[in-house]
């Protein structure tokens, strides 16, 4: 741990939706609210109608199953939800149908842990505990939360599901979360119940302290990238505070994404000002033993797995096996590119690993985007890696190939398209030298004293061919020419 966040202690909750599921968590509306006009996808239930009974949603516990696994987190086999009660416009029944552990109620599960790697550390985060929970309504306010004039609600979201991580207060710096964010995302990823990249799909409540003071929480946290910068900031605050002989006060905080700063919201309210209850329009739920080992069965390959999979198979370092897992899109990209390549063997996996890991991602990066959303598909990088292996391309024209290759054009179409391939023809690349010998007399008198000198003219072969020749073979020629 850096000197500079000695003494920080930070804890995450973070709020998941399961976009996977065509269902909200007590009623039959649609979860597939985005885009939508306003207000369209509700029904008595999710807008909470006097009389209207919630049913839950058996896929939503069947989610829920598979992540408290994919954790390590200890299923509580029969619970209830509660009632969570707040006055506020996102909840219209002025509750929220939640998960408690205390007075006698249970989280979904227990425990768990998610495994970072930080500096070439590893280390295990604990989990407190997984839970479910609806989402509220979506609050539309006109630019900043501070200074909107008016606030919109949209009951759309009203009752979708959400699952709810929430770690103990073992992290130390903004990295060691942005790392735990990092695997957590994979793992969600690799369970299929949800997709991260939708807009608003995760957000995340940090709660941020100095080691004996007051923490606050900092809510709504709407994208993974941004809770490193909102722990950045307010690690900083809370220090200088500090400093000027200010005493922190407990409150929650909001992170204001547009001008990148944190605002107080509300001294922080007190676990009793919820006045949790059971819920007692549902029923409690059991779970049985024959379900949770079903769902343990049918859990896909989770990302711990396939990195030793990887590094047995196609015989990757660890290191590179964690890269290519983390991203399960680029992970599988891999496996399909080097599955329809028959002669590929550990050479071209590495080969394959590494334009994925380089060039690719940080095209990827520099463009923001995900490799689903290229055209890029696994034949064409097949086809590149074989064009540089044959010869008929260098590596550094292949680099070149990357924009269109994105584009989703084939390795011949961009070869005839650029003019560039690889020329070992042996009657080219002679016309070639001879005329270089000829036009520079003097660097030819220096090879005789020097032999190092002839690099320059090769590289003077070079520059006539935008680097079309093959290296080795006008190295060749050129030697035999000078030594006539
Ligand atoms: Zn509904």
């Amino acid at each position: 741990m850096s000197e500079k966040y000695k003494d920080v202690i930070i804890g995450l909750e973070v709020h998941i939706q399961l976009t996977n599921l065509k269902t909200k968590l007590f009623c039959g509306c649609s979860n597939d609210y985005r885009g939508k006009e306003p207000n369209t996808y509700v029904c008595p239930i999710c807008i909470g109608l006097p009389g209207s009974l919630p049913v839950v949603n058996r896929r939503a516990i069947e989610f829920a199953t598979r992540l408290a696994i994919a954790l390590g987190s200890d299923i509580n086999e029969s619970f209830w939800f509660f009632r969570k009660n707040y006055f506020y416009p996102d909840m219209s029944k002025n509750f929220q149908i939640s998960q408690y552990n205390k007075a006698g109620g249970r989280a979904f599960g227990d425990g768990g842990k998610i495994t970072i790697k930080l500096d070439g550390k590893k280390m295990d985060l604990q989990l407190n505990r997984v839970h479910l929970e609806e989402d509220p309504a979506r609050l539309v306010h006109k630019g900043s939360i501070a200074t909107s004039p008016y606030t919109l609600v949209d009951y759309n979201r009203s009752g979708v599901t959400l699952i709810e991580i929430v770690s103990d207060p073992v992290m130390n710096s903004p990295e060691e979360a942005r790392e735990y964010l990092k695997q957590l995302k994979s793992i969600v990823q690799y369970t299929g119940i949800s997709d991260l990249d939708l807009e608003g799909s995760c957000r995340v409540d940090a709660n941020i302290s100095i080691k004996g003071h007051a923490r606050s929480e900092v809510k709504n946290i709407n994208s993974f990238k941004e809770v490193e910068r909102a722990l950045k900031w307010e690690i900083q605050r809370q220090k200088n505070q500090l400093k000027r002989g200010k005493e922190l006060i407990q409150e929650t905080r909001h992170w204001d994404d547009k001008r990148r700063i944190t605002i107080s919201l509300r001294t922080k309210e007190f676990e009793k000002d919820y006045r949790y209850f059971p819920e007692q329009d549902l029923v409690p739920i059991d779970l049985e033993k024959s379900f949770i080992n079903k769902v343990k069965k049918e859990l896909p390959e989770m990302p711990s797995e396939r990195i030793k999979r990887f590094q047995k198979e196609y015989s990757l370092s660890e290191f590179d096996s964690e890269i290519l897992v983390l991203d399960k899109d680029i992970a599988d990209f891999f496996e399909e590119g080097i599955k329809s390549e028959n002669s590929f063997g550990s050479e071209e996996y590495k080969q394959f690993c590494n334009w994925l890991m380089g060039d690719i991602s940080r095209w990827l990066n520099d463009n923001n985007k995900s490799i689903k959303e290229t055209q890029l598909n696994p034949k064409i990088l097949v086809d590149l890696i074989k064009n540089i292996n044959t010869g008929k391309i260098t590596g550094k024209i292949a680099k070149s190939f990357i924009d269109e290759m994105m584009k989703g054009t084939k390795i011949p179409e961009i070869i005839k398209k650029s003019g560039k391939k690889r020329i070992s023809d042996k009657k080219e690349i002679t016309k070639v030298v001879k005329e270089v010998i000829e036009e520079n007399p003097r660097i030819v008198e220096d090879v005789k004293k020097n032999p190092k000198a002839m690099q320059a003219l090769i590289g003077k072969c070079m520059q006539k061919t935008k680097g079309q020749l093959d290296p080795e073979i006008t190295r060749d020629i050129m030697l035999k020419i000078l030594k006539k």
